[in-house]
């Protein structure tokens, strides 16, 4: 399919995406069963979302298949998500992946020691991991989209691996891993998870920020996304750890659902049930009255306000 039309049919409102995905099971406690809590996402496009209703993971139903998963992020991923024409990273992302970066830096300061060595799994433009390599670190990204691993090389003379089947760390190398805004984006978050543990070193720090599907500030249908085919709370992103070795390290602490992990050695859940938490979940979004607020017109806000933090980024900030 040609690109263009690709995307235009990613943009249109009140349609649905150019896929056809597959039905799966909870990828974190096995469930197929599931309560629908969105059937439309932040650009008002047909997207239906679920809440698993064993665990409250949340996911896309049904989930695109690995494939058109693939052509989505070769076709128009970046220029649907981050507005980079030419398949570079435009200004405002790069500012705001700097700003971003500093603040993951000062976060995990008491682990980035000089020497260190430090992965960055998704690292995006590479703005971390030139923050932490200037402050003595060794480290390595991990970055699935050709043009940015390539900007990052460039520009910051960083080493970016593209491809992670091409990745031979071994075990327990890392001490200090990051992935910020990935495991969302991912078929299997938490198999993901599960890698990153075992090249974390035993003392070691994994860092995870995703977006947080039951924050205050936003309406409902603006958390979802077709490149988001997960969604966590805290309370499941710590259970997604909790099952790969993984529990918040207490020297850091957590904010929403950005948490700083350490090892753990005690057993992995032998089930992951977790009622009250569904229940909040779909308390949240069934609270949604979409027609009323279409109607009303504030749909525009939100709209108006991205535009103008990619205006104020790529105008006002350097
Ligand atoms: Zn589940």
């Amino acid at each position: 399919m040609p690109a263009v039309w690709y995307t235009l049919r990613h943009l249109v409102p009140w349609t649905g995406y150019p896929y056809v995905g597959q039905s799966v099971q909870c990828n974190l406690c096995g469930s197929r069963e599931t309560v629908i809590i969105g059937r439309i996402d932040r650009r008002l496009k047909r997207l239906t979302s679920v809440c698993c209703s064993q665990c409250g993971l949340i996911r896309t139903d049904p989930m695109p298949t690995a494939e058109e998963l693939a052509s989505y992020y070769a076709d128009s991923y970046r220029l649907d998500y981050q507005g980079a024409f030419g398949g570079q990273p435009p200004r405002f992302h790069v500012t705001r992946s700097l700003r971003e970066a500093r603040a993951r830096a000062a976060l995990l300061a008491p682990a980035l020691r000089p020497g260190a060595q430090v992965l960055d799994f998704g690292s995006g433009s590479g703005e971390f991991i030139a923050l932490v390599q200037e402050a003595g670190c060794e480290v390595v990204g991990i970055e699935p989209s050709r043009a940015y691993a390539a900007f990052a090389r460039r520009r910051y003379g960083v080493t970016v691996i593209e491809d992670e089947s091409q990745a031979s760390f071994a075990p327990e190398y890392f001490d200090v891993i990051t992935t910020h805004h990935v495991l969302e984006h991912l078929r299997d978050p938490v198999d993901a998870l599960r890698r990153l543990a075992r090249w974390l070193a035993p003392n070691g720090v994994l860092y995870v920020s995703v977006p947080h599907m039951a924050a205050e500030h936003k309406r409902p249908h603006e958390r979802f996304h077709f490149g988001h085919t997960h969604g966590f709370v805290p309370e499941t992103l710590n259970l997604a750890a909790l099952c790969s070795g993984l529990e918040p390290d207490p020297r850091f602490c957590p904010e929403g659902t950005t948490v700083v992990y350490r090892k753990t050695n005690g057993p992995a859940p032998p089930t992951i049930a977790a009622p009250e938490i569904v229940a909040r979940i779909i308390d949240l979004y069934s609270r949604q009255r979409l027609l009323p607020y279409v109607a009303s017109g504030a749909w525009l806000w939100p709209v108006l306000r991205r535009n103008a933090k990619v205006l104020r980024d790529s105008v006002f900030l350097r």
